[in-house]
């Protein structure tokens, strides 16, 4: 079985110079930056949607401050089926984590988060290096905030899932995008294999998605097309009777 998990890291898609400028501008300047839609906010992510909504697949979203989903995103989310959670960025002030958390909850009240960056793991795209990873934090948030559960960014997706503390931790992932992974060894085609009997986290990111790397973008597509089982988080945690 996979659990699917997308991290919203950019808000305009990496293609080309202007998307990155922007990018740049709304991590900088932050919730001031207007979110134009005309500029192709969250376009990736949109477009991964609507696949998914072909395909009749449910996955779980996570969401920067900077990559807020506009009202109307989050409840086409909803409505079919995905979940929200969040995709933080600043956890080692509690203040911040928690402020963070709220302002990308909005309305909602989320299940569970992920990390967006690890100094001294890859990041996507060679950015983010931001704060050290420390799993030991994160239970301890999760905990706080009365979250259900926190998918990390190790690179083993054999790894046990477990519960920590009371928390679900969910400690690897299969990253499609390449170099995280000792990726001669978790091809696509083991992860095709091994889900069959075995639950497995699996990162895409939306840009893996988008075409923008023809390798990469193949990998979803078999993992969309030859996967049966694909589901969210909290669904899982559902199945599992876990919440
Ligand atoms: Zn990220």
């Amino acid at each position: 079985m996979i659990i699917l998990r997308h991290d919203v890291d950019n808000a305009f898609s990496p293609r080309g110079l202007f998307p990155k400028g922007l990018n740049y501008l709304r991590l900088k300047v932050g919730r001031v930056f207007p979110v134009w839609d005309s500029f192709g906010y969250l376009r990736s992510a949109q477009g991964l949607f609507e696949r998914e909504r072909s395909a009749g697949i449910h996955a779980s979203w996570f969401f920067r401050t900077v990559t807020k989903p506009t009202k109307e995103f989050r409840q086409n989310l909803v409505k079919e089926g995905h979940e929200i959670g969040f995709h933080a960025d600043r956890i080692i002030n509690e203040s911040h984590f928690r402020a963070d958390l709220e302002y990308v909850a909005d309305t909602l009240r989320f299940a569970g988060f992920t990390k967006h960056g690890s100094r001294g793991l890859h990041t996507p795209f060679g950015v983010g290096l931001g704060e050290v990873y420390n799993l030991k934090l994160y239970i301890k948030r999760a905990k706080e905030s009365n979250l259900t559960y926190f998918c990390g960014n190790d690179v083993v997706p054999t790894d046990a899932f477990r519960n920590v503390e009371g928390v679900s931790l969910f400690p690897s992932v299969f990253w499609v995008s390449p170099g995280y992974m000792e990726d001669s060894k978790f091809t696509v085609d083991w992860l095709i294999d091994y889900q069959r009997d075995h639950d497995v986290v699996v990162l895409i990111h939306p840009e893996d998605a988008d075409g923008l790397f023809p390798k990469v973008a193949e990998k979803v597509d078999k993992v969309f097309s030859l996967c049966e089982e694909i589901m969210g988080f909290r669904e899982y945690l559902q199945l599992k009777k876990v919440i």
